[in-house]
Parts: structure tokens; C-alpha cells; sequence
């Protein structure tokens, strides 16, 4: 992809806009870009540099994402939302072409790193409170005051804050910045091979410490030193602006990535802001059991996508048949009485049941937890709360009195329920 149209390449100690920003090491890549650490002379902290492949329908979609960015840094004077700032955008011309840049706030790893380094286990459930209000406050934000969707939320795209000061001296938050690149390395010859090398391995150990610093400064479970940190604020923002859109421009069909995606996006119903809250129900389960709720895989004789409307239906019951048969593309997978086609024989289970006994949940933590998340997947998109509504819901507000209370009192009516139909219904 380091080819016409394609990345640009990046040495550590490269120089950008006019020498204002210097390339440390790489943090990251996706589809479209390669993400840098870069030290900002003028202000003298880290930023994170994404440098966006220079092909037409890249510099396209990096315009969109600069228009929605601003937008967004324009509300959020006061850097309260938990949405990653955009700080400076300009363009860089290299062998491959005129490149649009970014400079983004420097934040912390993913989620879907932390869910990885914690091994997939459950991580603790005020944890995942903390993580979560971050989210709704961004998704609230997005929503109510800018009007955009973000269409792709998942644990990769929510990056935890980086707890270094960046106004602090960056010397003193322990890590020198790299800014010039030394004699002789940029001319080629004998001696550039071992200075490349040397500076290679310097910028490798500086993305490492200063990752390190990080992690273990954000109590972040990554380090073993880290792991002694306990009780630490988890805070995150959201990232990745590339798919999202205006609320009143929607023009992709198909958004959203397979397992985070809601079921009126795959029936081609029309969607809004609710496909957000979908996918951070989903994105908040997987914190707090780390797997993914809907995996859905295509088998004999039905697609993915049949499959996956079967998972979201064992776990939350039938789907309206108003809203199973509403869509462009309902006819392919339901029949006219809103029964799958192809998939007959439904396995019912239930979201607090799921927890008790494949998680292991207490009983009164899986029936929190579930009244907190079964709304969120109404079938019925309006009928889903809010960002705003859910920021209200006793889960993510929870008093200590209430709290000794219900592990006092024995659960009983819900021990045999069992996975009966009804009880699916819970939350609705
Ligand atoms: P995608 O294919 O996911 O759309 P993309 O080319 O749009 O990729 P991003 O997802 O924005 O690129 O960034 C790629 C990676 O760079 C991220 O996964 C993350 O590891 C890193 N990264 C992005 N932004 C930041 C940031 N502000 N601070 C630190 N790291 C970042
Ligand atoms: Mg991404
Ligand atoms: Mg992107």
C-alpha cells in the first residue's frame, strides 16, 4: 500500500507543516491511514498524527471526517464530552501523492486491547460503569448538540485517556522527544543503515515507554505493576470518525460493523441515532464478560445475516412482526407472519440467564446489569433509550444503601424462572 495513492512513508524525525510537528514512532494503521506519534514543537506535547492515504476517494472521505471532527471540537470547549479532539489538519505532499493529515489529541490504547490483555475475562463491573458513562456523555453529546451518528462504535474505537499531562514538560513525563533526524541519515550511504537502525530502535522504546506510562498511569490492567492499581478512574473518548455521518444526511446503507450492527440496518429499515445505542449495549457487554454478544457465522443452507437475526431473537424474543416484515430487504429472511425463513427452531435464552450461568454473574448483578441493557435492545429502535435517558438509569447511578439491600434479600423469584419465553421479555 506504500505506493501511489497509497500511504505515506514516515521516518522517525520526518517533519510536518512546515517542521512544527515531528514523527516520533508508529502508533497504528487502518483502511485508510497510518497513525503516528508526532511531538508539536509549538506546544510542546505529544499529538497523534494520522496520515491518510492520497488517492481521491481517501482525500474525500479524510474531508468528511475533518468537517465532522471540527464540528465537533466546536461544541466541546471545555473537553468534558469524552469525543477525541481534532487540533490541526493540513496537507503534506510526498512520493505518493498530496496527503491529508490530521492531528489528534494522543490518547491511550483501545478497549478491544484492554478486553485482549485482560484475556478475555470479565472485567469488574464499577469499571465498566466508568467506561460506560464516558460513552453515553459522547454519544449524548453527538446525538443531542452536533447531530451526527457515529455509526461505528465498538471497543476499537473507544481509546482510553492518556493520563500524562500534555502540558507538562514531556522531558519530565519521562520521555525526550525525538527532533531531528542526525546528520548523514537522510542522504543514504554507509552510515545511514546504522543510524536508521539506532533511531529505529529509539522511537520503538519511546512508543513503548510512553505507552507503558500510560497504561500503567490509567490503571489500565496491562503491566503486572499496573495490575496493583486498583480503584483508578477508567476514562475513555471516542474515535474514528471516518463512517460517521450527519443525523440528517445518512447515505451509506450498509454501517456499522457485523457484530455491533442493529437488526433495522440489516433489514434496510432507515436508521438514526438508536443504531448507536445498539452498538454500545453490545460494546458494553462485551466489557463486562469479554466476549462479544452476537457472533454470528453463515451456515447450511442461511447467511450471516439470517444468523444473526436468529442470535439477537434467542436472546430477546420474537421480533414485532411489524417491524420483522418493515424493511427492503425483510422479504429475503421472513416469511409473512414474521417467522425466519430458513431458521426454524429458535433456542431461547435470556440476557440475565445468559450471565448467571455462562458468566457467572451473581443473580443480582445479572438482573441489574440486564434491565440496564435489555431496553437498549428493543427491537422497536425508538423505543430504545437515549444516550441522555440511559445516563439516568440506576445501573450507572447505583447508592450504596440500595445496593446492600438487594444482596441482603435473597432473589427468589427469579432462581427457577429459567430461560422461559416470558422471561425474555424482561426490560420491555
Ligand atoms: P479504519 O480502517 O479503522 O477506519 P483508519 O485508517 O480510519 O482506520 P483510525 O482507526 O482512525 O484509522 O486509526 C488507526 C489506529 O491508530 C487506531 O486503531 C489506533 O490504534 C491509532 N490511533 C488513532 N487515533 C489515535 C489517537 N488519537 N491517539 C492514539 N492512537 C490513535
Ligand atoms: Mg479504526
Ligand atoms: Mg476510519
Amino acid at each position: 500500500s506504500y505506493r501511489k495513492g497509497g500511504y505515506h512513508a514516515v521516518r522517525t524525525g520526518d517533519q510536518f507543516a512546515g517542521g512544527r510537528y515531528i514523527a516520533q514512532g508508529k502508533l497504528g494503521w487502518g483502511q485508510f491511514s497510518t497513525v503516528w506519534l508526532a511531538y508539536d514543537t509549538q506546544n510542546s506535547k505529544y499529538v497523534a498524527l494520522k496520515i491518510q492515504k492520497s488517492a481521491a476517494e481517501f482525500a474525500q472521505a479524510a474531508l468528511h471526517e475533518i468537517e465532522l471532527l471540527s464540528a465537533i471540537a466546536k461544541g466541546d470547549t471545555s473537553d468534558d464530552k469524552f469525543v477525541v479532539r481534532l487540533i490541526d489538519h493540513f496537507k503534506h505532499a510526498g512520493p505518493n501523492g498530496q496527503h491529508l493529515c490530521m492531528v489528534l489529541e494522543f490518547l491511550g490504547d483501545s478497549l478491544l486491547r484492554l478486553i485482549k490483555f485482560n484475556r478475555y475475562k470479565r472485567m469488574e463491573l464499577n469499571k465498566v460503569r466508568e467506561i460506560c458513562k464516558c460513552i453515553l456523555t459522547g454519544l449524548d453529546y453527538l446525538h443531542r448538540e452536533v447531530g451526527i451518528l457515529h455509526t461505528d462504535l465498538k471497543p476499537e474505537n473507544i481509546l482510553l485517556i492518556s493520563t500524562i499531562d500534555p502540558s507538562k514538560d514531556p522531558i519530565r513525563s519521562g520521555q525526550t522527544p525525538i527532533l531531528e533526524r542526525p546528520e548523514g541519515s537522510q542522504n543514504g550511504g554507509s552510515t545511514m543503515n546504522i543510524i536508521e537502525k539506532k533511531l529505529k530502535r529509539r522511537a520503538k522504546r519511546a512508543v513503548a515507554k510512553i505507552s507503558e506510562r500510560r497504561a500503567s498511569m490509567g490503571g489500565v490492567e496491562l503491566t503486572k505493576a499496573a495490575r496493583t492499581l486498583d480503584g483508578i478512574d477508567m476514562r475513555c473518548k471516542l474515535v474514528d470518525f471516518g463512517n460517521a455521518c450527519w443525523a440528517d444526511k445518512p447515505f451509506a446503507e450498509e454501517i456499522q460493523t457485523r457484530q455491533y450492527r442493529a437488526p433495522e440496518v440489516i433489514l434496510q429499515s432507515g436508521y438514526s441515532s438508536c443504531v448507536d445505542m445498539w452498538s454500545f449495549a453490545c460494546t458494553a457487554f462485551e466489557l463486562a464478560t469479554g466476549d462479544m454478544l452476537f457472533a454470528p457465522k453463515p451456515g447450511q443452507g442461511f447467511s450471516e445475516d439470517e444468523d444473526h437475526l436468529a442470535l439477537m431473537m434467542e436472546l430477546l424474543g420474537k421480533m414485532p412482526r411489524k417491524i420483522a416484515i418493515g424493511g427492503a430487504q425483510s422479504k429475503d429472511y421472513f416469511d409473512r407472519h414474521g417467522d425466519l425463513k430458513r431458521i426454524r427452531r429458535l433456542k431461547y435464552w435470556s440476557l440475565d440467564r445468559l450471565l448467571v450461568d455462562k458468566y457467572k454473574f451473581s443473580e443480582v448483578d445479572a438482573r441489574e446489569f440486564a434491565e440496564f441493557l435489555c431496553p437498549l435492545f428493543d427491537f422497536v429502535p425508538e423505543k430504545r433509550p437515549t444516550a441522555q435517558q440511559s445516563l439516568q438509569h440506576p445501573w450507572l447511578n447505583p447508592t450504596t444503601s440500595t445496593q446492600t439491600e438487594t444482596e441482603k434479600k435473597p432473589n427468589v423469584e427469579r432462581v427457577d424462572v429459567g430461560m422461559s419465553k416470558l422471561q425474555i421479555r424482561v426490560g420491555k
